[in-house]
């Protein structure tokens, strides 16, 4: 017997839930790449994901996902030999690195670790001892969505400006943008990037890179550069150029109505919502690890992200038992824990198109899944999710 008849419900981070706005969206026929209407679609984007970044430097868009993004932040304002500090909290960081490293850089980890997020001030302790400015640009995620650490970028920002260093900051933003504040330009970051598959609420396969005009004068002096990836190759009116080929219509078509829906419910209200349901699903987790089983992966509570919360899994008890469970029998699909964490921990993501339905239907499942394995965990897990939106979200 099961009670999964009926839309399968993904929790996993990213790709996530699409509105069906969204998906309508690209439901037509492509149009002119060369029209009136494309060239409005490019401009209107972005100058939105701009916005989103909160800079008043320039933003590109890559047919590609987050590694993409990734590659194309690296390669226009690196040259090969380089350095690069990787400030680790979790997977995320370090796999940009490990790109940068293939790419030709020279990369140094700040060694932090899973259950923690990046102090600044160490970060600040590092860059003071680089007097001969051998490190280039210091790579740090908003979210990890492996760990569920979450950075305190504009203290991070601060570090490495009270050090004096003149390193690029770059911050992956895939796992948190529209989903918490932002702020590139008054954080002091050079370069961000992301991507579409998650907050944003579209279909994966757009990457997103900004840059400030620091960034835009290093690129001019840098050797890693491609065609496809530079900034300088997007540059002019052209509309084909800023997409290096043809544009891909129906993944902007997706992103504008995404974008439109954000901008509806208004970012900050977003940003809300985000704060109120991540702190609903740490109420459930809180109430189920009274049973010495269930835990969360961030040790300090105010370093635990707002769009993915991973939960470890001891005693000897198997994360893919109970995520099968959950998806075979109810229809929720729950991350895995990955990295260090695989067969550990599962992860319930809370980012993009989610509302307390959404939330609590797949808190609930987790706890009939907790009931139905036996495994031991404390009780009222979803009553305290319940009980907290009740008290918060006011009338
Ligand atoms: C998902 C994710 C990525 C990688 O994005 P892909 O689209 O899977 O390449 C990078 N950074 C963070 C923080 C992510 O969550």
């Amino acid at each position: 017997m099961t009670v999964r008849a009926g839309r399968e419900f993904l929790a996993i981070p990213g790709p996530t839930t699409m509105p069906d706005e969204v998906l309508q969206a690209m439901h037509r026929p492509a149009i002119d790449i060369y029209s009136k209407e494309m060239h409005e679609l490019t401009d209107t984007l972005l100058a939105d994901i701009s916005k989103l970044f909160a800079t008043k430097g320039k933003s590109y868009i890559y047919i590609a996902n987050g590694h993409g993004a990734w590659e194309a932040a690296l390669s226009n304002v690196l040259s090969r030999g380089n350095k690069v500090l990787v400030l680790e909290s979790g997977r995320f960081a370090i796999g940009w690195g490990n790109a940068a490293a293939l790419m030709g850089a020279e990369v140094e980890v700040l060694k932090g670790d899973w259950r923690r997020a990046v102090r600044p001030h160490e970060v600040e302790e590092r860059l003071r001892r680089d007097k001969e400015h051998t490190i280039k640009a210091v790579v740090v995620v908003q979210v990890d969505t492996a760990s569920g650490v979450q950075n305190d970028i504009e203290a991070i920002g601060k570090a490495i400006k009270a050090s004096g260093h003149p390193a690029l900051y770059m911050v992956d933003t895939v796992a948190s943008l529209g989903c918490m504040p932002f702020e590139m330009d008054k954080w002091g970051i050079d370069v961000a990037m992301s991507g579409s598959q998650k907050g944003l609420m579209t279909p994966p396969g757009l990457g997103f890179v900004a840059a400030n005009a620091r960034a835009l004068e290093v690129q001019k002096k840098a050797n890693m550069s491609t065609p496809y990836w530079s900034w300088s190759e997007r540059e002019g009116t052209e509309n084909y150029r800023k997409y290096a080929g043809t544009a891909p219509v129906h993944l902007l078509f997706a992103l504008r109505q995404a974008i439109d829906l954000l901008h509806e419910e208004g970012l900050e209200n977003a940003f809300r919502r985000h704060s109120l349901l991540g702190e609903a699903a740490r109420r459930a987790v809180a109430a189920w690890s009274e049973g010495q089983v269930l835990g969360f992966n961030v040790a300090e509570a105010s370093e635990r992200s707002n769009t993915v919360t991973t939960v470890t899994m001891s005693n000897g008890h198997d994360p893919a038992l109970l995520q099968r469970y959950c998806k075979d029998k109810c229809g929720v699909v729950l991350g895995t824990g990955i990295g260090d964490l695989s067969g550990q921990a599962f992860r319930i993501a809370h980012m993009g198109h989610v509302n307390a339905p959404m939330l609590l239907g797949t808190l609930g499942v987790v706890e009939i899944a907790l009931n139905a394995l036996k495994i031991p965990h404390g009780k009222g897990g979803l009553e305290a999710a319940v009980a907290y939106l009740g008290e918060q979200v006011a009338v």
